[in-house]
């Protein structure tokens, strides 16, 4: 939901932070790397500034396992498309970029773990061929210049138009760090998912490369970090493809709300996922 407001939002007039008036929100869904929780992340505009608007998970229904509620936004549907944006000269004849197409084909297709998202009205997409962007990113790069990156790549025809009908997963180079307002990547997030323009899109995921701590509590491989912060974004981007419009739970997404009871889970094909709620189980997904 880029600068707007939810719920959690509507009464706050003034940034904590900084005490400048706020005219809207851009709310981002966003894996905490262990300090902050998993959840959707409110930065004040136009200050920029990160606002804690509580945890506000709701207590669990006497009479009904539904925790996840649908606030009437985009959802990921049959036809839809992913397309891998690796940014930088470095992923040339990286083996990862094979690596990483192989997992995320592995996610979409497995009849379980995505296929299970079916019980929120949600299809199953398939992967294009990736593209590798030849000019390196800036050493810090903002979610907002993310977005306007991929405008501009979509404009010149460097990356294929989806036209709201898919998303692009976007991986950065060792070294490069991600912004959202003032928080930086692996210092308190792990990666996260966005929209350039609300419900317009592009939609997106941000997966730095992976954090040497706090986003892996299954093993040391630094692609299992990464295997498990694709498949939180992927989900929850298909599931509230603008954040905090689609399935959500409180001010959480539907995985957001697993990492709070986590357990390291494996696809049949390997890679290591993050578990999402079910409200048709009334727990979390296991394999
Ligand atoms: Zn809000
Ligand atoms: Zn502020």
């Amino acid at each position: 939901m880029q600068e707007g407001r939810c719920e959690y939002c509507s009464e706050i007039g003034k940034c904590a932070v900084c005490g400048s008036a706020i005219e809207s929100f851009r709310h981002v869904g966003v894996r905490g790397s262990g300090k902050i929780h998993s959840a959707i992340w409110h930065y004040a505009y136009p200050c920029g500034h990160r606002i804690d608007v509580g945890k506000e998970q709701p207590a669990k229904p006497q009479a009904s396992s539904n925790l996840a509620v649908y606030n009437g936004g985009p959802l990921w549907k049959d036809g839809y498309e992913w397309v891998n944006i690796f940014w930088g000269t470095y992923w040339n004849n990286q083996p990862w970029v094979q690596f990483i197409d192989r997992a995320v084909e592995d996610i979409e297709k497995n009849a379980s773990y995505s296929g299970g998202l079916n019980q929120y009205n949600v299809g199953k997409g398939s992967l294009k061929s990736h593209v590798i962007i030849q000019d390196d990113p800036p050493s810090t790069i903002s979610n907002q210049a993310i977005g306007s990156s991929l405008v501009s790549w979509i404009n010149s025809g460097t990356i294929p138009d989806l036209g709201g009908k898919g998303a692009y997963n976007v991986f950065l180079p060792p070294g490069i760090t991600a912004t959202l307002g003032t928080d930086t990547s692996c210092s308190v997030f792990c990666d996260y998912h966005d929209s350039a323009s609300g419900n317009k899109g592009p939609y997106f995921t941000c997966e730095p490369y992976p954090c040497t701590t706090g986003c892996n509590q299954c093993t040391s491989s630094a692609f299992d970090t990464m295997t498990q912060g694709l498949s939180e974004e992927m989900t929850e981007l298909k599931t509230d493809m603008n954040p905090g419009t689609g399935w959500v739970i409180g001010n959480e997404e539907i995985c957001d709300y697993c990492d709070a009871h986590f357990v390291c889970n494996r696809i049949s094909t390997g890679e290591y996922v993050n578990a999402w709620y079910s409200n048709a189980a009334g727990a979390c997904w296991k394999p």
